[in-house]
C-alpha cells in the first residue's frame, strides 16, 4: 500500500486490528448481499428483462415499456403489489413529498411515530415553511410520538393511533440524529398495533438509507407504503437521480397522480435513456450497499480502536448505512474530512472548509468526491461544527476505496497532531 499511499506503521496496524474485528460481521453482511442479489436477479429473470427495455423514450413516453417493467420488478424485489419508479423524481425528499400529498387529504391526520422527522420533510409537513404549500396549508393535521430512549415507543404509539389518524408515518434510518437505525421487524411491529388501533390506517415508513441492508423491506412487513432516493442505497451508485415510491397498488396509484397529474399518473413520463441506468443501479444495489456496509463497520471499529466514540459499534445492530464518528474538536472534524476528501476519486485535489451553509445554524464541514454530485451512497462525510463535534459518514462504493480514504483521515489527523 505504502508504494502509493504513506499511511504510518502504527496507523496500518491498528487498521489489521480492526479487520479482525470486523470479520464476523463482514460474513454477516456477505450473506445479506447474496440474498439480496439472487431477490433482484430473480425479479429480473422473472420480469424477462430484455435489452430492448433500455430504449429511451420522448414526448409523452406513452407505452414506454421499459419503465412500465421497471416498476414491476421494483414491485417484486420489495414485496409490494405496485412501485413507481422514475429518474424525474429529483430526489429523496421530493419522492417523499409526492408520496405523503398523493395520498393525504384535507382534513386527514398524519402522526410521525419515530420522534421528530428528517430536517427537510419539515416544509413538507408544515413543521416549518408554513405558506409554501405543505400539508398543514392543504388543512393536514400532523403530530408525533417521541422517541423513548432512542427506541420507538409502543405504548404511546398504541394510545396515539385512533380513528382520526390517516397515517402512521416511520423514518427507518437515523437521519443526521444519534438514535439508533429501525429494523424491518420494529416498524413490522408498528404496523401490527396501529393497525390493531385503526384497521384503516396506512403505514408508510421513510425507506432513505435502509434499502438491502437487511433480507426484507418494510413493505413485506405490514408498511403498506415506502418510499426512497435513487443516489443513496436503491440506485447502486450508478442512477443519476431520481426516486421510487413502493407498496399497495391502490396508495401507489394516487401517487402517480400526485408526481404527474389525476388521470395520466404513471402512464406518461420519457425516459431519455435512463432505464438501463436505473436497471443496472438495481442490479448493482444489493452489492453497494454490501460495500458501503463494510466501509461503516470498518470506519467504527478502526476509530473506536484509536479511542473515539462511536455509533453505531462495529459490532452492534444497524439498520441503515450511516456511521457517526465523535470527533472531540472542530480541527479534528476539519482534518478527517479533508483526509476523506483527499482520497476520493474525484476532487481529490479540493480541501472542504467550514462554511455557513444556507439552513444550518452552525457551520458545517462536508467531504465528497463523488461521481454523481451529493450522491450519498458514495463515501462521504460531514460534520456540523458544534458540540458534540461527530461526523456523520456514510456510503462507499467499493470498500476498499472507502478504507483507503478512513486512512488517509487517520494520517491527516496524525500529522497535525490531532490523533488519539
Ligand atoms: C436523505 C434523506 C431524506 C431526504 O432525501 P434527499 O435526497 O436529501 O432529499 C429523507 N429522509 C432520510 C432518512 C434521509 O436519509
Amino acid at each position: 500500500m505504502n508504494d502509493l499511499f504513506n499511511i504510518d506503521d502504527d496507523i496500518l496496524k491498528k487498521s489489521d486490528e480492526a479487520l479482525r474485528l470486523c470479520s464476523d460481521r463482514f460474513k454477516n453482511i456477505d450473506e445479506i448481499t447474496e440474498y439480496n442479489q439472487l431477490k433482484v436477479q430473480k425479479a429480473f429473470i422473472d420480469n424477462k428483462i430484455s435489452e430492448s427495455y433500455f430504449a429511451s423514450s420522448t414526448g409523452y413516453g406513452y407505452g414506454d415499456r421499459g419503465r412500465e417493467t421497471l416498476d414491476k420488478v421494483w414491485a417484486q424485489v420489495f414485496g409490494a403489489e405496485s412501485a413507481l419508479v422514475r429518474h424525474n423524481f429529483t430526489c429523496g425528499t421530493h419522492t417523499l413529498s409526492t408520496a405523503l400529498f398523493g395520498v393525504l387529504r384535507p382534513g386527514d391526520k398524519m402522526l410521525c411515530v419515530s420522534g421528530t422527522p428528517y430536517d427537510t420533510i419539515h416544509n413538507v409537513i408544515g413543521i416549518t415553511g408554513q405558506g409554501m404549500g405543505s400539508l398543514k396549508d392543504f388543512g393536514v393535521e400532523y403530530s408525533q410520538v417521541e422517541l423513548k430512549n432512542d427506541r420507538l415507543d409502543n405504548k404511546a404509539i398504541e394510545e396515539a393511533v385512533d380513528d382520526s389518524v390517516t397515517m402512521v408515518y416511520i423514518q427507518r434510518s437515523r437521519g443526521y440524529e444519534l438514535r439508533p437505525s429501525l429494523s424491518v421487524e420494529e416498524i413490522g411491529k408498528v404496523s401490527e398495533i396501529a393497525k390493531k388501533k385503526n384497521p384503516d390506517v396506512i403505514v408508510m415508513a421513510d425507506n432513505c438509507y435502509g434499502e438491502f441492508v437487511q433480507t426484507h423491506e418494510p413493505t413485506q412487513l405490514g408498511a403498506d407504503l415506502v418510499a426512497g432516493s435513487l443516489i443513496k442505497n436503491a440506485g447502486g451508485g450508478i442512477a443519476q437521480t431520481g426516486g421510487y415510491i413502493a407498496g399497495r397498488a391502490d396508495l401507489v396509484e394516487k401517487c402517480s397522480y400526485r408526481l404527474t397529474t389525476p388521470g395520466l399518473g404513471g402512464e406518461v413520463g420519457a425516459t431519455l435513456g435512463h432505464n438501463r441506468e436505473l436497471y443496472m443501479g438495481l442490479f448493482y444495489a444489493p452489492h453497494t450497499v454490501g460495500e458501503a456496509l463494510k466501509s461503516a463497520v470498518y470506519i467504527s471499529a478502526l476509530y473506536e480502536l484509536f479511542g473515539y466514540s462511536i455509533t453505531p459499534k462495529y459490532n452492534e445492530p444497524r439498520y441503515d448505512i450511516v456511521q457517526s464518528l465523535g470527533l472531540e474538536n472542530e480541527e479534528s472534524l476539519v482534518a478527517f474530512c479533508q483526509g476523506i476528501q483527499s482520497g476520493s476519486p474525484i476532487d481529490s485535489f479540493l480541501l472542504p472548509e467550514p462554511w455557513d451553509m444556507p439552513g444550518y445554524d452552525s457551520k458545517v464541514v462536508m467531504a465528497a468526491g463523488a461521481f454523481t454530485l451529493g450522491s450519498s451512497i458514495e463515501l462521504s462525510a460531514d460534520a456540523p461544527i458544534r458540540e458534540p463535534y461527530y461526523a456523520w459518514i456514510q456510503g462507499g462504493l467499493n470498500f476498499h476505496s472507502a478504507k483507503i480514504c478512513a486512512l488517509l483521515a487517520a494520517q491527516r489527523m496524525k500529522d497535525r497532531g490531532l490523533l488519539k
